[in-house]
């Protein structure tokens, strides 16, 4: 069992290890870490450790494991199930303070980043040596290299570049007992046994703290080319991908699908503007890429055309400036946000194979208003991976808080429909606290043992981040 209150004298000597400086305790400086972006939880803590070196995490884990006092790792705080807040006491500890680039080596296309650095600055750092790091989300700019890999994001490179798993060569690890791993290899073929970098890639912090990894980067791309189209159905949509697919040889790097109420309240509440003249039910953002710096809008606007001809494309416009491409993407990253100014949300984040994608879809807005007639189901997301961002808002004028006491009940009845499809209950946040408990009813219980097999292995003490994942 871990200690619930660690003792003042615990704590002191918790806090020798980073000095008092990284050693925070006031209330005022401790909030940022303790806050959830959409007020779902709020955690206590009576210290967040921010170490500055891999002897320091390694330290704390051990005195952690000696005393037997629970950890709560955290990166960003930008997390979307509860995975990285203290909800019970423990102790943070903050990778933040671990930014340094220890390395790019444009030759073998790799970049070492150590946990903390923040993915934004990954990204430039790859610019920087004429490369590409994909790994591209809505948090970018506060989300940590650390974070990413334990919840193995997604974003919306994913379609041509894969999710954070298939971008990482190597890690360097901190085990629950204190020890350091070190597989930060660059090495593409290295079949030594097991491949333990993917035991801790999307484990949320529960089996190891990520202090730092090998990624891999990419050719810069030399042309990219942005439409914002309007399509009859998401059927139409899923048709127009292989269409782009087939014409551009591969090159679509982006293809997100919007409903029109999740658009329109982005030009209610975010100031977008609406870049097509009439109203459509569906759109789709398809952004195209191209190491070749001519060709690519000409390819573009074949596919576009013969989307039109046909009958998977109703209007459709192309960025001719980065103003305008930014204003197009606007639409789409704005969309989870401004959802709250239509009162409560209840979010889904889940996948099913792309060919049920329309059948999902239709199916789980009927449960959906089955369940609560009038709510306002405002499906979007990565439609070229399956994974749609099922949310829907309360109809309108309800109570937002009788709305939200119904949380569990819609997830019952969507995921209801994920299940009959075969899909996932969730995508690509993750599961922290928010889905475990729906994770122990509905995983395979061979796949959930296993999992528990693994946790009391690694972590036989259960202080890393206890009650996130799988409860034991
Ligand atoms: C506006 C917005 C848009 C988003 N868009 C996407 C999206 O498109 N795709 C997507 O997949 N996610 C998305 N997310 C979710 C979130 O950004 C990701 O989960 C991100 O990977 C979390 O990174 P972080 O550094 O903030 O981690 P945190 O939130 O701090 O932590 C997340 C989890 O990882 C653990 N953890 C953190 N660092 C480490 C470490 N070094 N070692 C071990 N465990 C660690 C924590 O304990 C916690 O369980 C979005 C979030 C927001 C707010």
């Amino acid at each position: 069992m871990t200690s619930p209150a660690p003792s003042p004298d615990l704590l002191a000597r918790f806090a020798t290890i980073v000095g008092d400086r990284y050693a925070v305790t006031d209330a005022a400086e401790q909030e940022p870490y303790l806050i959830e972006q959409r007020g779902l939880w709020h955690g206590t803590t009576p210290l967040i450790l921010r170490p500055g070196s891999v002897d320091e995490v390694a330290a704390i884990l051990k005195l952690a494991d000696d005393t037997r006092t629970a950890i709560v790792p955290q990166g960003g705080n930008t997390g979307l199930v509860g995975g990285q807040t203290p909800h019970h006491g423990e102790i943070v500890l903050s990778l933040t303070r671990l930014a340094r680039i220890r390395e790019v080596d444009a030759t073998s296309n790799t970049m070492t980043c150590e946990a903390g650095v923040v993915l934004a600055n990954a990204q430039a750092a790859a610019q920087q040596a004429d490369r590409l790091f994909p790994l591209s989300l809505g948090a970018e700019g506060s989300a940590t290299i650390g974070g990413v890999l334990a919840t193995n994001a997604g974003g919306t490179g994913a379609l041509a570049y894969g999710v954070a798993r298939d971008l990482v060569l190597g890690l360097e690890v901190v085990l629950a007992d204190g020890r350091v791993m070190n597989v930060l290899n660059k090495l593409k073929k290295d079949n030594t046994g097991y491949d333990l970098r993917h035991l801790f890639i999307g484990a949320e912090g529960t089996l190891g703290v990520i202090t730092a990894a090998v990624v891999k980067l990419y050719p810069r791309p030399r042309s990219v080319e942005t439409a914002f189209v309007a399509v009859p159905s998401p059927q139409a949509a899923l048709d127009l991908l292989a269409l782009a697919q087939q014409m551009t040889g591969g090159g679509a790097t982006t293809f997100e699908l919007m409903a029109r109420i999740s658009v329109e309240f982005a030009f209610r509440h975010a100031g977008c503007r609406d870049p097509l003249a009439d109203q459509h039910a569906w759109y789709v953002l398809l952004e195209v890429s191209s190491t070749q710096t001519d060709g690519l809008r000409r390819r573009l606007d074949e596919t576009l055309e013969a989307g039109l001809e046909a009958g998977l494309i109703i209007d459709a416009v192309v960025a001719d400036s980065l103003d305008q491409r930014a204003a197009l993407w606007r639409i789409r990253e704005t969309i989870a946000d401004v959802q709250r100014y239509e009162g409560g949300s209840i979010k889904h984040d889940v996948s099913v194979p792309l060919a049920s994608v329309p059948d999902f879809i239709a199916e789980a807005s009927a449960a959906a208003t089955a369940l609560i007639p009038g709510c306002r189901p405002c499906p979007f997301g990565h439609l070229g991976d399956g994974n749609i961002h099922f949310n829907v808002s309360q109809p309108v004028g309800a109570d937002k808080d009788g709305f939200l006491a119904r949380w569990h009940d819609m997830n019952d009845v969507v995921h209801a429909v994920v299940r009959r499809h075969g899909g996932s209950i969730s995508a690509e946040h993750g599961i922290g606290v928010l889905k475990r408990d729906e994770l122990a009813r509905t995983k395979d219980p061979v796949a959930l043992a296993v999992m528990r097999t693994l946790k009391t292995t690694l972590d036989p003490n259960n202080i890393l981040n206890p009650g996130k994942v799988v409860s034991l």
